[in-house]
């Protein structure tokens, strides 16, 4: 049956996708005031409650204890991560229910640049509801990259989304891709006992980190147990074989599941940004730096915005709940203070990674004057204290002695980063660092007692 709902249905905001940029912007938008309709095709809260951030956390927390007990039942570990997803995704069904609100189930596409069209089944019949609104946002979000590998889709291989389903621990595990989401599944599933081998194109693991940071966190899985390729080229995958090249050499990889970790593309495919004039690469849909508002040939009545993962300026859940405050706080004709260009990222490895700010490398290539900073666990009563003396604390600081970025590799490093990416925020110097009293004892001291 179809069904054609020909009202058109008015707003002052239509937000597509509820992942972390389109929920929070439909919050913070429906508290200020404005009526939103949000259109979510599959379920409430996107990739990072659904099969990203939450669920990966889940299994590293259980990973983690894993290696501490020394014995784990996986079943429990799947049910615990199932649990607190449904609880999550509850919350954000609940929030979505808040007055000011209209959370439509179904597929959202551009009529033309003022109009989305949704496409719902309800009650198996196939309703079509056409949206009008002053404001859109495109938080479509993003998914896997399925690299033109011959065999890449095979039966052995599968995607973050179908590894976090799975049902039993696999004897052999090869990861094609070293970058976070490769890297945090790596140090789980070694946890979990499995053989990890993981195949990378690049020299080294996770390009986005500084690379001596880099090199040790790949050194403390080598311990752990991951074998690496590195600069290794998959050719092919037969079953569950990965063949791949070498400095000049083919070699190969047995596994029972493959992971295909190779990047991640812009959901866009479906939303019919033609019909809108908008603009896409194959990083994302083109936006304007600050405001997020769309590159668009001929716009219409209404502003519409890309926010988060759809956009590919930078791939995590906060840099999307962020954008989309900004959009609504623009919106509202509010000039914000949130600083996007301090943005502090975290790898859940064992140990953990986290950074904020420009790389040593990248400062040395932009020719920029600084100091580089370093502490040690080892020497941090705490880390002593926790059995976690592995990790290395790298803050880079100005001519003028103000911090303008910081490398972590260690056990809590995200909560140790968020500290200086909070300073930062305030234009801190080292010295102010250095005045501020903290809590003994604990890693944060590795901060303040940097050399
Ligand atoms: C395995 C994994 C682990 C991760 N871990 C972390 C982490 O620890 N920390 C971190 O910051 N980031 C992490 N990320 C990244 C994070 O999940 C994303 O950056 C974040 O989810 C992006 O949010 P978003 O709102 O842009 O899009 P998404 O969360 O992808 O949400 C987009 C939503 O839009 C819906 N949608 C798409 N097209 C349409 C349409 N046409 N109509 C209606 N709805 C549509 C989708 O169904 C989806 O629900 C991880 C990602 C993965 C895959």
């Amino acid at each position: 049956m179809f069904n054609l709902q020909c009202s058109m249905n008015k707003s002052d905001l239509i937000i597509i996708g509820s992942g972390p940029g389109g929920y929070r912007a439909a919050e913070y938008a429906a508290k200020n005031g404005l009526q939103v309709v949000i259109i979510e095709s599959a379920q409430a809260g996107g990739t990072c409650l659904n099969c990203g951030c939450i669920p990966t956390k889940a299994f590293c927390h259980d990973a983690e204890l894993a290696e501490i007990r020394q014995s784990f039942d996986f079943q429990q570990v799947v049910e615990r991560k199932q649990q607190i997803v449904e609880q999550l995704r509850s919350g954000v069904e609940s929030l979505m229910q808040q007055p000011g609100i209209t959370f439509i189930h179904g597929h959202g596409h551009f009529l033309d640049a003022n109009t989305v069209e949704v496409v719902s089944t309800v009650d198996e019949e196939t309703v079509v509801q056409q949206f009008q609104a002053k404001n859109i946002i495109i938080a479509t979000g993003s998914r896997t990259k399925i690299l033109p590998i011959e065999g890449i889709t095979g039966p052995n291989c599968v995607t973050s989304t179908e590894l976090l389903d799975i049902q039993e621990v696999p004897k052999r595990l090869c990861i094609i891709g070293a970058g976070v989401i490769g890297m945090e599944f790596a140090s789980v599933f070694a946890s979990f006992g499995s053989e990890v081998t993981v195949v990378e194109y690049l020299k080294e693991c996770l390009p986005a980190l500084d690379s001596d940071i880099a090199k040790r966190l790949r050194k403390q899985l080598e311990k752990r147990g991951v074998k690496f390729y590195l600069g290794a080229g998959v050719k092919k995958v037969d079953g569950g074989t990965v063949a791949f090249e070498r400095k000049g050499k083919e070699e190969s990889v047995e596994a029972d599941v493959i992971l295909v970790a190779t990047g991640r593309t812009p959901n866009i495919e479906n939303l019919n940004l033609d019909r809108a004039g908008i603009e896409s690469d194959r990083l994302g849909i083109k936006v304007n730096p600050d405001t997020f508002e769309v590159v668009q040939q001929a716009s219409g009545e209404c502003r519409v915005f890309a926010i988060g993962d759809v956009n590919g300026r930078q791939l995590l859940a906060h840099a999307a709940t962020m954008q989309g405050i900004r959009v609504v706080n623009t919106i509202l004709g509010r000039t914000d203070k949130i600083r996007l260009d301090i943005m502090p990222a975290a790898v859940f490895t064992n140990p953990e990674a986290a950074s904020v700010g420009p790389t040593e490398d990248q400062l040395k290539d932009e020719g920029r004057e600084f100091t580089c900073h370093k502490g040690y666990y080892r020497a941090n009563g705490k880390a002593l204290a926790i059995e976690a003396t592995e990790g290395i604390a790298k803050l880079f600081t100005d001519s003028d002695d103000r911090i303008i970025g910081c490398h972590i590799l260690g056990a809590h490093a995200a909560d140790l980063v968020q500290e200086i990416a909070a300073l930062m925020n305030r234009d801190t110097t080292l010295a102010e660092l250095r005045d501020i009293v903290h809590i003994h004892p604990t890693l944060s001291e590795i901060l303040q007692d940097i050399g």
